[in-house]
């Protein structure tokens, strides 16, 4: 079982799976949450149970962020692009075994005060190629007109 909160308690969830993927974003919008970057663990939408929910801010048209309107943690991304919901790596419980991170992605956005480790992760200017295809094909089947 991995269990996760906010700093004040408010916001919490737990599974019973282990994550799918461990990534280091790199964005602009990530470094806004007050670190160098975020890290997330990826877990099946369907198998995150959230005991009580985060707030939620609409980012973009494909994505939401997940956050706790009073302690200000960033929590939580879901891109409606895919059935995987991310939480951020600080709110899983210390001491949680989990996988070494992945991969590092928006690269291009990265701080230039941050010297990445020779961790034999992917790295990607943007999000990682598999991504991006399903993003284009959501693009594309949301913009053909209803008949
Ligand atoms: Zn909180
Ligand atoms: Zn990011």
């Amino acid at each position: 079982m991995i269990k996760g909160s906010c700093a004040c308690g408010r916001v919490q969830y737990q599974t019973q799976s282990q994550p799918r993927t461990v990534t280091a974003c790199h964005c602009g919008t990530c470094q806004k949450a007050g670190g160098p970057f975020l890290a997330f663990a990826g877990f099946p939408t369907s198998e995150l149970q959230w005991i009580h929910q985060p707030d939620l801010w609409a980012r973009s048209d494909f994505a939401d962020r997940g956050y706790c309107k009073v302690c200000g943690s960033s929590v939580s991304m879901r891109y409606y692009v895919e059935d995987i919901t991310y939480v951020t790596l600080g709110t899983i419980e210390p001491g949680t075994a989990l996988p070494r991170i992945g991969a590092h992605i928006f690269l291009k956005e990265k701080a230039p005060w941050v010297v990445l480790p020779d961790d034999g992760a992917e790295r990607w200017d943007g999000f990682g190629p598999g991504f991006e295809k399903e993003l284009a094909q959501w693009r594309r089947q949301r913009l053909r007109p209803k008949l």
